[in-house]
């Protein structure tokens, strides 16, 4: 009875957020440089940036920013600068204050390579409230995903100096999982915990941007199931530490509540938006580009997320049919994450609930 209330009143509130047509999240990738090249980045990053000359300038986004807070509260919007790597913007301490000025609660994901007493001073002085740093495993699987011998110690530097220079704010792990990675998490795991963080977040790999050449990095069926029935047993018998899953898709009744601390949910265009590095407006940075939504430079953010978004919400059932028509879990699912879409598979590999269900009938 009480999973039952607690169901129908989270699918109360997706249609309360449906119809509100808020921001919550709004992220900015201001630039697609970053000082690494991982074999897995879904965004094609690059140290050269050959799309510099395309980049927002400062006045673009504070402009945008201060018309936003025009229409929405901004104390109710967290304003997210990913990347790339953002502490290569020069002006992201500017943007961040600026931001927060308006009401903003700031936050940034960052490899945290580039965190050092000076980066931690000015971002604790534009009243940074969220860092959230990329590290993918034990420092042999990092290094080699990030394709970068010794990334591993320069991340764990930076976090330690934030802890050292007593950063407020709270501080997370991002985790990409692939087939080299998925078997050594609670060895990573064990090796975060005396450091002071408080949440880890394990997203599985997916085929997007350099990670489309890397097949042999993908989960296979059974890896997918190993890492679920991993994080949900942890969740069980450790809390010093918060195991979480990120909202990549949706894995049915046997993982969901036991795999994070609320049920899959895509807010992709729902409470979620995206500004690109030249203006593109989307759904969330890591979603294909075929679904972009406008530029800001020809309207302003306000008026496409409130005019345009229609595949994102009154049309998300029929973008999804080819792939979920008929599915009896759909009023759960509504098609997992949308990052998912686009990714040159077929249906079955786009559904991560398929890929448990097949492992269950296999045994
Ligand atoms: S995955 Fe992150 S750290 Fe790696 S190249 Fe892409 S943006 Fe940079
Ligand atoms: S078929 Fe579609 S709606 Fe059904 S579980 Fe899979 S992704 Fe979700």
């Amino acid at each position: 009875m009480h999973k039952l209330k607690t169901l129908l009143k989270f699918l109360e509130y997706k249609e309360e957020l449906k119809e509100a047509i808020s921001i919550r999240y709004l992220m900015w990738e201001p630039s697609l440089m970053c000082n690494l090249e991982c074999i897995h980045c879904s965004n094609l990053c690059t140290q050269s940036n050959t799309m510099k000359s395309k980049e927002l300038t400062t006045f673009e986004i504070k402009k945008e920013l201060l018309d936003i807070s025009k229409h929405y509260d901004a104390r109710e919007i967290y304003f997210v600068v990913t990347g790339g790597e953002p502490l290569l913007r020069s002006d992201l301490m500017e943007v961040g204050k600026y931001a927060y000025s308006l009401g903003y609660k700031f936050g940034i994901t960052t490899n945290g390579i580039l965190l050092n007493t000076h980066t931690v001073k000015a971002l604790q002085k534009a009243n940074l409230s969220n860092i959230a740093i990329s590290l993918d495993g034990i420092a042999s699987d990092n290094d080699e995903l990030r394709n970068y011998i010794g990334a591993y110690n320069k991340t764990i530097k930076g976090i330690k100096c934030l802890f050292e220079q007593n950063f407020k704010g709270t501080v997370s792990i991002l985790c990409c999982v692939s087939s080299l990675n998925v078997y050594h998490l609670e060895e990573f795991i064990d090796e975060l915990i005396p450091l002071g963080i408080s949440t880890i977040r394990f997203t599985p790999i997916f085929g997007q941007g350099r990670a489309l050449g890397q097949k042999n990095l993908m989960l296979s069926d059974k890896e997918l199931h190993d890492l679920l029935t991993f994080i949900k047993e942890y969740r069980k018998k450790e809390n010093k530490i918060n195991v979480t899953l990120g909202d990549d898709g949706y894995y049915g009744v046997e993982f969901e509540c036991h795999i994070r601390n609320n049920l899959h949910y895509c807010g992709a265009g729902i409470e979620w938006g995206a500004i690109l590095y030249d203006g593109t407006v989307i759904g969330a940075t890591h979603i294909s580009k075929k679904y972009k939504e406008g530029n800001i430079r020809d309207n302003s953010f306000v008026e496409i997320w409130k005019n345009n978004f229609y595949d994102y919400r009154e049309g998300r059932k029929e973008l999804f049919s080819p792939y979920c028509k008929d599915c009896e879990e759909w009023i759960l699912c509504e098609g997992g994450g949308f990052h998912l879409l686009d990714q040159q598979i077929d249906g079955n590999e786009l559904c991560g609930y398929k890929k448990l269900r097949r492992i269950e009938n296999e045994k």
